[in-house]
């Protein structure tokens, strides 16, 4: 049964997720084959991997921009799809066994949507699906009976240590955080943050939103909102060490105080190599660890005080319905405007509080009404930023 090729679709193949799974397509030996790869806006980019991959199917789904691009050095073989309806399309496909969801940011969510209704094995780095909508993805991955494979690395850790012990005494899930580029700034340090100094991150190699989020810590709130759901554990069985070194990228802990520990270097090719070739392991894509250098791991608690945004992303977690959406298409936008020059560092995640706190509130919202606040978010960043 896992001997054939298995064909993946990579939604967003142009950031940074995106071209680290091409590369593990290409160390696969022949066991995957990029079968369809998609972009928005880096559409020569998009075409030169069409080039070396030679996929049956590209998407752009920027339809204006894809109609001004020239396409002539596109592959005979592969066909051109435009306009968002083309992720579907690809997705649907029958020959794809495995959707690579790669696209940063809620416009991911449509795709990942698609995927699973299509029933397809789902890759799934785009952490904003479950954030904004974990009760429903996961629904309609059971309905579907389309599994759901974490590419994010803490959460592909976990995976891999629950996978090995199963759930049985489970007792907590501890999410490393490297802590980004200020974990060690004072708060008043933390004021003179320039747009340069966030998007230099100490240990993994990102695109800019994400290396972001790293620095204020958001990304380790979205990520606390993922494992809940992915995982379906309260949010009192989640906690976030400080893990300088990134090498351990998760732990689970069992009532009897055991505690086991997930180490690579830090690489997002094996997380995204597991998801593609699970529930086998294959040969590394990455380096491993050399225990033949001494080397330290240091871990230390996260202070809430200079990183609210852990309390945040504690407390959406714990409310559902539609404050993940709000928490997250308030930080997107609050990332842009701070990118922008628009709003300083300290204030992303206040602003995104303001927001938070004067949202109306559903419990069980669906995925239109998960859209339109996600729409009504972003423009309240803008309006509290103005005042
Ligand atoms: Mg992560």
């Amino acid at each position: 049964m896992t001997t054939h090729v298995r064909n993946v679709a990579i939604l967003g193949s142009t950031g940074s997720v995106g071209r680290s799974t091409l590369e593990v397509i290409v160390q696969s030996q022949g066991r995957l084959r990029a079968f369809g790869v998609t972009a928005h806006k880096r559409l020569t980019a998009l075409e030169e991997q069409a080039v070396q991959a030679e996929p049956s199917w590209v998407v752009a789904t920027d339809g204006c921009l894809a109609e001004d691009h020239g396409w002539s050095k596109l592959p005979t073989q592969t066909q051109l799809l435009t306009g968002s309806e083309g992720i579907e399309t690809l997705v649907a496909h029958p020959d794809v066994d495995v959707v690579v969801a790669a696209i940063v940011g809620s416009a991911g969510l449509r795709g990942t949507w698609a995927a699973l209704q299509a029933g397809k094995t789902v890759a799934l780095a785009n952490k904003e699906a479950l954030v904004m909508a974990g009760p429903l993805v996961m629904q309609l991955a059971r309905e579907q009976h389309a599994a759901i494979l974490p590419v994010d690395s803490e959460h592909s850790a976990v995976f891999q240590l629950l996978e090995k012990s199963g759930r049985e005494g489970l007792e907590r899930i501890i999410l490393t955080a490297s802590g980004g580029a200020f974990r060690d700034y004072t708060p008043e340090q933390l004021q003179q943050v320039s747009v340069e100094d966030a998007l230099t991150h100490p240990t993994w190699d990102m695109g800019p939103k994400i290396t972001v989020d790293s620095a204020t810590m958001m990304n380790k709130a979205l990520e606390i909102i993922e494992a809940r759901w992915l995982f379906d554990v309260p949010v009192e069985q989640i906690e976030v060490v400080i893990h300088r070194q990134s090498i351990v990228h998760s732990l689970v802990e069992f009532t009897d105080g055991s505690t086991m520990a997930q180490m690579s270097p830090p690489d997002m090719k094996l997380p995204i190599q597991y998801a593609l070739s699970y529930p086998d392991r294959w040969p590394a894509a990455t380096e491993k660890m050399d225990f033949s250098r001494a080397f330290q791991l240091d871990f230390q608690p996260p202070d809430p005080e200079r990183f609210p945004a852990l309390e945040l992303g504690r407390e959406v977690a714990r409310q559902g319905g539609t404050a993940g959406a709000v928490l997250n298409a308030a930080n997107e936008a609050a990332v842009a405007e701070f990118l922008a020059g628009r709003l300083e560092f300290i204030n992303i995640v206040p602003a995104c509080r303001a927001v938070l706190e004067h949202h109306e509130f559903d419990a069980s919202p669906t995925l239109e009404q998960l859209e339109a606040i996600d729409a009504w978010a972003r423009k309240e960043i803008t309006r509290w930023n103005s005042v």
